[in-house]
């Protein structure tokens, strides 16, 4: 059994961006086009989409750059998600001196141009480059479980002065990880071993290899009485090792960091993702 899971970890980050490439980009720039005919009315909705047939009836849900649903289509295929692109900078996303990551926003006016044209059923035109495909929200919804996994009432925060409660509060202090795999499907995967955060402990690296993992929120106070907490959105580390659109959870800030090799890309809060 051992040597299976071992097998599968290792196989899945391997194949994992060709199945993001083909149900994001690929499948969005096919339904653009499939989407003319629908997009017509200015209010499109379930009700006049109910005779569309055909396996190539798209489904299809639009966040806004919140995380918000601005658009719908219903159709028969299966849904894809897509979210308009965050505008958070670098320094409004990472705080403190060390800056160890950073965003790839576009500006405030160019998501709203497009959220504007996507929520009047505008899905064809330049503002469609805006937009990142992800996880539909079935799926959504089994990362988001996996994530939240903690054990109940032992606490978040360590101090130096109580190590010994390190064992009862480890879950707080682990990354969770998790695969996506080339039908769209989340397959969870191991947690890393727990870390305790300090100067120069901001994560705990376990993400770099797969394409979702949380930031745990566990806090530490030194024997100083210095606090430490882990950074929430992706780290330098996870966006240079990444190879495509991957997730990170900032279990503190309550928040899905959806980024590339160029960024962060996109932020949807976790009342808004999932179910
Ligand atoms: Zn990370």
């Amino acid at each position: 059994m051992k040597t299976l899971t071992l097998l599968v970890v290792l196989l899945f980050p391997l194949m994992h961006c060709h199945a993001q490439l083909v149900s994001g980009h690929h499948q969005s720039s096919s339904a653009r086009q499939d989407s003319v005919g629908v997009s017509r009315g200015l209010h499109v909705h379930v009700d006049s989409l109910k005779n569309q047939e055909g396996p190539n009836a798209q489904f299809h849900i639009y966040l806004n750059s919140k995380g918000r649903e601005i658009y719908r289509i219903e159709g028969r295929a299966s849904e894809q998600v897509f979210v308009v692109r965050t505008f958070k900078t670098t320094q409004q996303l990472y705080s403190g001196g060390t800056r160890d990551g950073h965003s790839n926003p576009i500006s405030r006016k160019v998501a709203r141009q497009t959220e504007r044209l996507l929520s009047r059923g505008k899905l064809e035109g330049d503002h469609m480059q805006n937009l990142i495909p992800i996880v539909n929200r079935t799926e959504q919804q089994k990362i988001l479980d996996h994530a939240m996994q903690d054990g109940k009432g032992t606490g978040r925060h360590l101090s130096a002065a109580r190590l010994d409660n390190f064992k009862l509060k480890i879950q707080y202090f682990k990354e969770r990880t998790g695969d996506i795999n080339q039908n769209g499907q989340y397959i969870a995967g191991p947690d890393s071993p727990p870390g305790i955060p300090g100067q120069h402990v901001k994560e705990i690296h376990a993400g770099g290899f797969h394409d979702v993992h949380t930031h745990p929120e566990g806090t530490f106070t030194d024997a100083n009485g210095n606090k430490w907490a882990y950074t929430q959105p992706p780290s330098n580390r996870d966006i240079l090792s990444s190879d495509c659109t991957q997730y990170v959870l900032g279990m503190t800030s309550r928040k899905v960091y959806v980024y590339d090799s160029t960024g962060v890309l996109a932020i949807i809060p976790f009342k808004r993702f999932g179910r």
